[in-house]
């Protein structure tokens, strides 16, 4: 999805009629490399950096008293980070899971009754093909980027209302963390 000269997205013009709100109880995960950069980033930004993320289970941004992630801009209702946003957050609506038989990287689609973007993005199968190359770029860098621990929390997480679209055999290294025989 392309941004225009205005900084409106393609994407953005669907999400921000729609009721379902994404950037509620969504906890991206976060890696170090990705805290660092959106920290400077924020900084360049002269924003403040306080109490940015929250360490769990898994590293993810901070949220405010409704659930909203601290990086949602409550006038806009946009991402005060679009530009360096957490992985997961650049490819949504796909989603992702990991095979422990297979031992491959399966991509989800959220289902069109919780996600209007998904059914626009499905029935287009030109940019259905380029949003799953950006999200598989995007999620393998998590994977592969991400403490043990912290994927192993990420994998116990459930996502029911999404479909299967594309599979991947995930490196050796991916595989280990999670302890694949
Ligand atoms: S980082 Fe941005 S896109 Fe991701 S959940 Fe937070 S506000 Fe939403």
């Amino acid at each position: 999805m392309s941004d225009d000269l205005n900084g409106k997205t393609y994407s953005f013009d669907v999400c921000a009629i729609c009721k379902s709100i994404c950037c509620r109880d969504a906890n991206p995960p976060l890696t170090e490399e990705r805290k660092k950069i959106i920290r400077n980033y924020l900084l360049e930004k002269k924003y403040p950096t306080e109490s940015l993320f929250v360490e769990g289970d898994y590293a993810h941004p901070a949220s405010d008293e409704k659930g909203h992630c601290i990086f949602l801009d409550k006038n806009t209702k946009k991402c005060l980070v679009h530009q360096v946003k957490p992985e997961t957050c650049k490819a949504g609506p796909i989603t992702f899971d990991i095979n422990r038989q297979t031992g491959k990287l399966e991509f989800y689609l959220k289902k069109s009754e919780i996600c209007p973007f998904a059914q626009i993005i499905y029935e287009d199968k030109i940019r259905l093909k380029e949003h799953l190359e950006a999200a598989k770029a995007e999620i393998f860098r998590l994977v592969n980027n991400l403490e043990a621990e912290a994927l192993q929390a990420i994998l116990r997480i459930e996502e029911p209302h999404t479909f299967k679209i594309f599979e991947e055999p995930l490196p050796e290294n991916v595989l280990n963390k999670i302890n694949f025989k």
